[in-house]
């Protein structure tokens, strides 16, 4: 008989204690396949409760489960790392430990893996019970991550299956830093959707506020746009070109003699500096956005994965 596949679940928890123990097993029964084995690796992010304890009583009862507990909060972006250092699978599904994430899609998500599929993304077309300042400010980060980055995040989450190939190229990447849903995203793979509706948090409560949300922006949205550097040459081509034009007109007046005295001088400095000043500011944010580039060393390309029994999209 041939090996069953094997089947990673990486789940971060951060604070889960009440839940995490029914939700794990939730979680493995929603994604059981009679053609499949299936490991579960719970990832705490330094959690300041009982979660460790509740995940290693998982762990107990169920030998599937394997645990890793962090020192301390590193965020959910290491622990999905971490996560997929540790799988062993074929392939891995990364997917919240609060069933934001139904783990019912799994088994229709591994389907599509075995269709030839690189990468399944489950894709909110409902994205839940959502504040107003929560909903504009997802609006507000994808927008400037579609005009930044180049890249359309909207609705994209961080439950996706990957193919033991790309968790291998995502893995390889050199930098540091990791946008999950961004890095994906950007590397294309073959890839299939699912949508799905966001239910509510099944007990617990985020732990996200605004304050770590808005970090989390910056951070991601400067990871993947130099833009914002290189933006500063520009609004200093745009002042000197201004400052010549004023500059211009302030010499006429002063010919004429139809300015006050010392006001063409002071004109003339102030908006020729600035202009110069912005201008070399943007030159070395060129430069530092070409070391930036380097030193993230993502690679110039990507060859697209190959299954033999399956036709590829
Ligand atoms: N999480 C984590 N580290 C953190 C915050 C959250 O590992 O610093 C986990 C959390 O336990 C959950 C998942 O990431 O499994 C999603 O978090 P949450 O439900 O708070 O976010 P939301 O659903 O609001 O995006
Ligand atoms: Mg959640």
């Amino acid at each position: 008989m041939i090996n069953k596949p094997l089947v990673s679940l990486v789940v971060p928890l951060y604070n889960e204690e009440r839940y995490a123990y029914d939700n794990l097993h939730a979680i493995l029964a929603g994604a059981e396949t009679s053609w499949a084995d299936i490991e579960l690796i719970a990832v705490d992010d330094g959690s300041r409760d009982m979660t460790v304890k509740e995940v290693e009583r998982a762990a107990a009862r169920d030998p599937r489960i394997s645990v890793i507990a962090f020192t301390r909060n590193f965020g959910k972006e290491a622990a999905i790392h971490a996560g997929l250092e540790q799988a062993k699978g074929e392939v891995a599904i990364v997917l919240d430990s609060d069933l934001q994430h139904p783990p019912a899609l799994i088994p229709q998500m591994l389907e599509l893996w075995r269709g030839g599929a690189f990468v399944v993304e489950a894709v909110k077309s409902h994205r839940g019970v959502e504040t107003f300042s929560g909903k504009l400010f997802a609006r507000t980060f994808y927008f400037l991550f579609r005009h930044l980055a180049g890249l359309d995040l909207a609705g994209q989450s961080d439950f996706k299956l990957l193919d033991r190939q790309v968790i291998d190229t995502y893995l390889a990447f050199p930098e540091r830093h990791r946008f999950f849903r961004g890095l994906i995203g950007w590397a294309r793979f073959p890839s299939a959707q699912i949508p799905f509706s966001v239910p509510e948090r099944a007990g617990g409560t985020s732990q996200w506020n605004k304050l770590k949300l808005i970090r989390y922006a910056i951070n991601n949205l400067t990871h993947f746009s130099s833009l914002p550097l290189r933006l500063v040459t520009y609004i200093g081509m745009g002042t000197l070109s201004i400052g010549a034009v004023v500059g211009i007109v302030s010499l006429v007046q002063k010919f004429r003699g139809a300015a006050i005295d010392g006001f063409t001088t002071v004109n003339l400095l102030i908006i020729l500096m600035g202009g110069a000043i912005l201008l070399g500011l943007g030159i070395v944010g060129h430069y530092l956005a070409l070391i930036y580039d380097e030193i993230k060393g993502r690679p110039n390309y990507l060859i697209r994965p190959w299954k033999k029994d399956s036709i590829n999209e």
